[in-house]
């Protein structure tokens, strides 16, 4: 196949391609330290990567693909027990690190490569086939242990080519990025996407709506972010004029991972006049869809398939939804370029998450609108909620009650009730300053706006929301009664 990066040789060598913090890399920089590296690589099978937020972990990833070996990152946040997990799951040969790297138990029994930033090397000729495996990344745990989804390098190439026509994405573009680099979402789309169109990375190491605004001010184009830093992005517009000026000069600001809840949506739409775009995706499956950067961002769907990509809804009954009326929920299921080729040492997940013709069964759940833009209820697995014969998105209750002045953080669940089936339990965080809501005030307020059967009968407060490292809701861990 063609290079996964051709700027690493094409671009203009003093062309930027990466900073982190106050040290930064040109293209021909970036080819040299990565060359140097491939050559000591070696004759690795499979190469660990401790993944923290910096340059070295950037130059480990580019380095591998380059000489075609296959790369696991690793969430420096794990612990012990879930790197042992992954390690005797992945079996990597070595682990690339940064000099300064201190590594916990697991990984110490690991042969350690240091990755110099600063090497200089040829870039090898590129012999990889599209069907080799390029990452190996682990799901992010959130329904359940992580799994490793080996990503195939054409699913790469695809996925990042699809978001180019999708968001107009060009080598013009600087992109801002805050996110870990263990994930897809800031390795695969905010690392090696910027790189693959010859663009650059400006990566605040901690994000910080400040270092947001300092960067966007500064020339950059783009944000990704996942929806908790949207979220303190909305609460800081009302405050930051230096946010608010960047924020509406930024040619696109993009979300993913998770829902982004439609209060933050309209909020910061509010103060800047711009609209986060939303795109959603996997692991597994890399990209499936996303607002198309000249279409309308509307709040609380995830736009349309991107190109190449194949998506239907398929109900319980094994059914196509047909429908395109906004109601009726069907299991996305997705097939092309972007999949993936297996989870790792796992046939029976692998053969569970395929039909017998190839689509990938997400266990998302969603509906159509009627121009064919997707909208996630939630997932099947935590999300669906069947209560008095109707099946219930716990997403747009979970927006309804974010709506509420006293509600900071929602999440909304089913639990067996002998009557209704299950019934809609709310947790909430309240508001500073304000007393916490009663349940027949939300009751009341979840009623008006969607329907009385809409409305929680239970409501639990908590301090805070149990959330992984990409933000996300694990639902699975909120405390039972
Ligand atoms: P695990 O599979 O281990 O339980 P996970 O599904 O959270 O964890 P990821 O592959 O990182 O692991 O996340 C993919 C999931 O994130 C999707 O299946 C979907 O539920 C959710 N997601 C991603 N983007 C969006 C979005 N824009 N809107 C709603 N949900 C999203
Ligand atoms: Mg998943």
């Amino acid at each position: 196949m063609t290079p996964l990066f051709p700027a690493l040789t094409e671009a203009p060598a003093d062309r930027p391609a990466l900073r982190f913090g106050e040290r930064s890399l040109t293209y021909a920089q970036l080819a040299a330290a990565a060359g140097a590296l491939t050559g000591r690589i070696g004759e690795a099978t499979r190469v660990a990567v401790w993944a923290t937020p910096t340059m070295e972990t950037a130059v480990a990833v580019v380095a591998a693909l380059l000489a075609g070996v296959p790369a696991v990152p690793l969430n420096p946040k794990s612990g012990e027990k879930e790197l042992g997990h992954i390690l005797s799951d992945s079996a990597p040969d070595l682990v690339l690190t940064a000099p300064d790297d201190q590594l916990p138990a697991p990984v110490r029994s690991l042969p350690r490569l240091d990755i110099d930033v600063h090497g200089t090397g040829p870039v090898p000729e590129d012999h990889a086939d599209d069907e080799d495996p390029a990452l190996i990344v682990y799901t992010s745990g959130t329904t359940g242990p992580p799994k490793g989804a080996v990503i195939p390098r054409r699913a790469i190439a695809s996925t990042l080519d699809a978001l180019a026509d999708a968001w107009q994405w060009t080598g013009e573009d600087v992109l801002v990025h805050g996110l870990p680099l263990f994930h897809v979402h800031g390795l695969v789309l905010g690392t090696l996407g910027p790189l693959r169109r010859g663009g650059s990375v400006r990566h605040l190491g901690r994000f910080s709506t400040q270092g947001v605004a300092r960067e966007l001010n500064a020339g950059a184009t783009m944000l990704f972010g996942v929806p908790t830093m949207y979220h303190r992005i909305a609460e800081a517009v009302t405050s930051d004029p230096e946010l608010v000026k960047a924020l509406t000069g930024a040619r696109l600001l993009v979300s993913g991972s998770a829902a982004l809840p439609v209060h933050d949506h309209g909020r910061i739409a509010t103060a800047t006049g711009r609209r986060v775009i939303e795109r959603y995706g996997m692991t597994e499956t890399l990209m499936n869809t996303s607002v198309r950067a000249d279409g309308e961002a509307r709040p609380g769907t995830v736009g349309v398939p991107l190109p190449g990509v194949e998506l239907r809804l398929v109900e319980e009954d094994g059914s196509e939804v047909t429908a395109s009326d906004g109601e009726t929920v069907g299991e996305i299921q997705v097939r092309g370029p972007n999949l993936f080729t297996e989870y790792l040492n796992r046939p029976d997940a692998t053969a569970a998450a395929f039909t017998a013709d190839g689509w990938f069964r997400t266990g998302d759940m969603a509906v159509r609108d009627p121009d064919g833009y997707v909208r996630i209820v939630g997932r099947k697995a935590t999300d669906l909620i069947k209560s008095g014969g109707y099946k219930i998105g716990a997403g747009e209750i979970e927006n309804a009650l974010l709506e509420h002045p006293g509600v900071r953080e929602a999440a909304v669940t089913g639990e067996p009730d002998a009557d209704l089936g299950e019934r809609i339990v709310a947790w909430i965080v309240p508001a500073e300053h304000l007393s916490p809501p009663s349940l027949d005030e939300l009751a009341d307020h979840v009623a008006q706006r969607l329907a009385p059967h809409k409305r929680p009968r239970v409501v639990h407060h908590l301090d805070a929301l149990p959330r992984n490292d990409m933000g996300k809701i694990m639902k699975r861990a909120l405390p039972h009664d």
